[in-house]
């Protein structure tokens, strides 16, 4: 789950990082009252759930109440990266001497998280990363024992941090790190963290994604979910309890178990085809999951095919099949359908989709080879 910059920024706050003054606004009318309330320059900061917001313009700096209320009319009636702008952050805006980048996120290789910073911070910092790696400074940290005094201040050092800013940096790289462990985050990112005009080090902008795993441990956290601007199908699919998670191919794919659905798309992919998302049913799913799970892939305008890939377990095919029909009463049926139905009630299963007009296969090869086929094939009818 991905956090806004104004509520990261909130718990970095929590956690002793310095942030500018400021509050959200979900009207241009209120952003005028809090830029009236905060006196002198503001930067009005579009809160949507993507990067680089600066150069899609939707990060600007106004000069007074008054041209702030013009600026948000301007930036709530953006779309940046085709998610519209509900509110904007109006922060007193900085004078920035130096633009740093911090971040903790981890690192599967190594098993640990890593903290990375680097001198070159602010909008380039992904150039930086492809072109001048040499400029990120990387530390891991022991989960066990925490970022340590010494580690920080190897960071400063490696960042060549003046010295008058070390403690600084230490208390934030520490609240940093103590935001990301209790969140339970995946990331949590200042970019950038400034040295200010008058010699202060102030996080400018925050960035946190948050494991969706830990999130019953965090029922504050999951309060802050922002569910205008998910992408709808994935909203949908959390209802059910459904793993969704949209892709960019043409063949929709249902599956039972996370391990399968991988799979299922890797050898989707080995016949020259493109799964349209991932998606685990989860074990043991009834009919109202199944027929939930065929809608949302139906929803998906790309989709030419789908693919049932249900190894019956704990789940029973019988209910799948049930599932599917309930599905296809409600979504008049436009894409054809490839159905493998292998283990417990498998024969119950392809018996009541005997009349539904299915692809049938027997091996998971023929399954995928037969869906990468017929996706073609309507492809080129369109
Ligand atoms: P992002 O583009 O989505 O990462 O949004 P940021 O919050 O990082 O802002 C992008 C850039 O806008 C920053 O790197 C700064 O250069 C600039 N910026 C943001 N806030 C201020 C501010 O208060 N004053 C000034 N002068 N520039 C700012
Ligand atoms: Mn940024």
């Amino acid at each position: 789950m991905k956090l806004h910059e104004y509520q990261s920024k909130l718990i970095f706050a929590k956690y002793q990082v310095p942030i500018p003054k400021g509050r959200v606004a979900a009207t241009a009318s209120e952003a005028r009252t809090i830029a009236g309330e905060l006196g002198g320059r503001v930067v009005i900061k579009s809160q949507v759930l993507v990067g680089g917001r600066g150069k899609a313009g939707g990060i600007r700096l106004a000069k007074d109440a008054h041209e702030a209320e013009e600026v948000a009319t301007q930036i709530l009636g953006m779309e940046i990266k085709g998610l519209p702008v509900r509110k904007v952050l109006v922060d007193e805006a900085a004078s920035i001497s130096k633009e740093i980048y911090l971040g903790i996120t981890n690192d599967r290789t190594a098993r640990k998280p890593v903290m990375m910073a680097s001198a070159a911070g602010g909008v380039e910092i992904e150039e930086v990363a492809r072109l001048t790696p040499e400029k990120i400074i990387k530390i891991h940290i022991d989960p066990l024992l925490g970022l340590k005094d010494y580690q920080a201040r190897d960071i400063a050092v490696g960042i060549d941090l003046p010295k008058e800013h070390w403690k600084m940096f230490g208390q934030i790289a520490t609240g940093l790190w103590r935001a990301y462990q209790e969140c339970d985050a995946t990331l949590a990112e200042i970019n950038p963290l400034v040295i200010t005009g008058d010699n202060r080090l102030i996080a400018l902008d925050g960035k946190m994604v948050l494991d969706d795993n830990a999130l019953y441990r965090h029922p504050e956290l999951v309060e802050l979910r922002d569910l205008d601007v998910e992408d709808p199908a994935e909203v949908e699919a959390r209802k059910y309890g459904l793993s969704f998670i949209k892709l960019e191919g043409n063949i929709g794919c249902m599956v039972n178990g996370a391990g399968l659905a991988m799979t299922t798309m890797d050898i989707i992919k080995l016949f020259g085809g493109e799964p349209a998302n991932f998606l685990d049913i989860g074990g043991g799913a009834g009919s109202d999951k199944v027929a939930a799970a065929l809608r949302i892939i139906l929803s998906d305008k790309n989709v030419k095919a789908v693919l049932f890939n249900v190894f019956g377990g704990i789940t029973r095919c019988d209910e799948v099949a049930h599932g599917i029909l309930t599905a296809l009463d409600e979504v008049k049926l436009k894409v054809p359908m490839v159905v493998r139905l292998v283990g417990t009630n498998a024969a119950e299963g392809r018996h009541l989709l005997a009349g539904a007009k299915m692809i049938t296969a027997e091996t998971l090869a023929e399954a995928a080879q037969k869906v990468v086929a017929v996706a073609k094939a309507q492809e080129l009818i369109q």
